[in-house]
């Protein structure tokens, strides 16, 4: 969480030092009232929910002073309350074999090595894992995802740049089965700038695996970069159309992420948080914990 915490500085100092600006010394209004949520606006959380914390905040407190300590734990209350029930675990069902796991995303979200880090941990469970590099689009990703099974003594079903996706998910479903393995985790391109071409492509792959097992993919989680703010809410509304996405893991939240844009998201979604990023490394993934990142964005 030090990471976390060091990263969410950007979105914490912004937020912090704003609550502190507003309410040293000056008493809690209508006017102060509408400063918070400006700077709560300002931090990615979303009109509709900097207006509701801003309002909780100022219930039964009008015409009163109050320190910025006492607003920043107040504020966080809120950001938990609206984060809480979407903190889900990514839960690999033991009873289902292969559990089929679909990674979509942009380009550059860090899919390759949140699946780097999935199949290190659940290798650490004693779990089989296969991965499918379905990138195809780009030779590079077939590689990286190379590299991190040959890191991660995971099986990795691949095939030469521009060869079907929907294939190589195939063959992955093929060899996780007769490995006996637990876990498939299929890595998907991300050419969200031709979103016909990508709807078509995962449509095909989740046709072609239902096929051979109906109840898969048992999950297709989207991985969002945080520092790219507001264009995460527009990630999830493309991904969820074009994929239908089960769950999220947030990225780079150790850089200067601006992790707010998880609370607008949570507010609008609903959709389960499993996992974050907090740096480029095999185990630099946590669980998402709503407390935690409540007063990590504060601050
Ligand atoms: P993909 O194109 O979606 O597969 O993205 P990659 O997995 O290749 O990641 C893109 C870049 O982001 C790489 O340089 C990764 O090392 C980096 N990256 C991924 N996750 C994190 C993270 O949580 N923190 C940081 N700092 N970098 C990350």
């Amino acid at each position: 969480w030090k990471r976390l915490t060091q990263g969410l500085t950007r979105t914490a100092s912004g937020l912090s030092s704003g609550i502190t600006d507003l309410f040293t010394k000056r008493k809690l209004d209508a006017d102060t009232l509408e400063d918070l949520e400006d700077v709560l606006i300002r931090a990615d959380l979303g009109v509709e929910t900097s207006t509701r914390i801003a309002e909780a905040v100022g219930k039964g407190r009008y015409d009163k002073s109050i320190e910025p300590d006492e607003v920043r734990a107040l504020v966080a209350d809120e950001i938990e309350a609206v984060l809480r029930p979407v903190a889900h675990p990514l839960v690999f069902a033991a009873d289902i074999k292969p559990f089929v796991l679909l990674m979509v995303g942009v380009n550059g979200s860090g899919k390759t090595t949140t699946i780097g880090k999935l199949a290190s941990t659940l290798k650490a469970q004693g779990k089989k894992v296969v991965l499918a590099a379905g990138d195809t689009f780009r030779a590079a990703a077939i590689e990286q995802l190379k590299v991190w099974a040959e890191r991660t003594g995971a099986s990795i079903v691949a095939r030469a740049p521009g060869a079907d996706a929907a294939g190589v998910a195939f063959d992955g479903l093929q060899q996780a089965r007769a490995e006996g393995a637990d876990v498939l985790i299929i890595d998907t391109a991300g050419r969200l700038q031709n979103r016909a071409e990508l709807m078509a492509e995962l449509e095909k792959i989740v046709r072609v695996i239902k096929k051979q097992d109906p109840t898969a993919p048992h999950a297709v989680v989207l991985t969002l970069d945080a520092t790219v703010g507001q264009n995460a809410l527009q990630q999830v509304e493309a991904f969820k159309r074009v994929a239908g996405v089960t769950g999220l893991v947030m990225t780079k939240l150790d850089g200067t992420a601006r992790g707010g844009i998880l609370v607008a998201i949570a507010a609008r979604h609903s959709l389960p948080v499993h996992l974050i990023g907090v740096g480029e490394g095999i185990d630099d993934l946590q669980p998402f914990e709503a407390r935690d990142f409540a007063r990590a964005i504060v601050g």
